[in-house]
């Protein structure tokens, strides 16, 4: 049988990787899955909800996939066993770069065999049940990006989704309202740093794996020319572009899916207007804005982001 292709998406939170998911998740040959690497805490033990409105726990999809991934001849793999391993493999203290050398699954944590494998099976039982070839992983975080290469069964896929470090500040800025939980709010000098942080590891990510398989995109140009972003992928990932969500140029429609876990936008359907949310230029502190700007201007510059943005320029440097 054939690999499944896995397209993970990685990079820093509220860059838009929630929709430019669920918008591959339209097309044909693709499976939008969320953030796969919060099925097993979030999704499964402590009950989160599916993108179909039910707890992932009772959705008939993840119940079947989960019911072919963690059975074993062993016996059933409880989720919480594999949210311990996942921890120890992948969890805060995880050094995305060593990962990305770890040559076999012997040659780190005694959890990354029996971690990967689960995997493995989630992904293929994922493609099985849906008779989708393509995954869209959008767990954004690098550590979980850097062992894909030791999963079995699977051809990974790498889109490092990147926004303007300002915009992530100002919406990190901004307590957001889940179904589940709030998403957390966040001073502008530690979102730098992470966002630094994040963004280097994905790079690191891009460069480890074969370049071909990788591709960098920027959310501004994404919002400005959703379809070309979604080519440029279909491209990368070699599949044949089938019809596209869009009715407008900026304007598409979404189904229900079945993501895990992500932004609570993944819960919208029908018709969505994609548009540059810049409301950062006119309405954040500039001290917010100067002390972003300080900690994260060479890989603003590296993105082509104007360390002195005025309003009204975002759109036009998106061309
Ligand atoms: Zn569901």
């Amino acid at each position: 049988m054939a690999d499944t292709k896995v397209l993970l998406i990685i990079g820093r939170g509220r860059s838009g990787s929630t929709l430019l998911d669920n918008l591959l998740g339209e097309l044909d040959g693709f499976f939008s899955a969320g953030e796969l690497f919060n099925v097993f805490k979030r999704g499964l033990v402590m009950g989160h909800t599916c993108g179909c409105g039910r707890p992932v726990a009772s959705c008939a999809l993840w119940s079947r996939v989960m019911a072919t991934a963690l059975s074993t001849p062993e016996g059933v793999i409880a989720p919480a066993q594999v949210a311990e391993w996942q921890q120890q493999v992948a969890g805060a203290a995880a050094d995305t770069r060593r990962l990305l050398k770890v040559r076999s699954t012997e040659g780190g944590s005694a959890a990354l065999g029996p971690y990967v494998s689960v995997l493995g099976r989630i992904y293929a039982a994922l493609a099985e049940e849906t008779g989708e070839r393509v995954i869209v992983d959008s767990s954004k975080r690098p550590p979980h990006a850097a062992y894909m290469h030791l999963v079995p069964g699977i051809t990974p896929y790498f889109v490092q989704l990147v926004r303007d470090a300002r915009a992530v500040a100002f919406s990190r800025a901004r307590l957001k309202h889940t179904v589940d939980k709030d998403m957390r709010v966040e001073g502008s000098a530690s979102n730098a740093i992470g966002w630094m942080r994040r963004n280097l590891h994905s790079e690191a990510v891009r460069r480890r794996y074969a370049p071909e398989r990788s591709l960098l995109v920027r959310y501004e140009d994404f919002v400005a020319h959703p379809q070309r972003t979604l080519e440029e992928i279909v491209r990368v990932v070699g599949e044949e572009p089938g019809e596209f969500p869009f009715v407008g140029e900026r304007t598409a429609t979404l189904h229900p899916n079945h993501s895990v876990s992500g932004n609570p936008s993944r819960f919208e359907t029908g018709s969505v207007s994609l548009r540059i949310d810049d409301e950062w230029l006119r309405a954040q502190r500039v001290k917010d804005k100067l002390t972003t700007t300080a900690l994260t201007w060479p890989l603003l510059l590296r993105y082509r982001y104007s360390l002195w943005p005025a309003p009204g320029r975002v759109a036009e440097e998106a061309f």
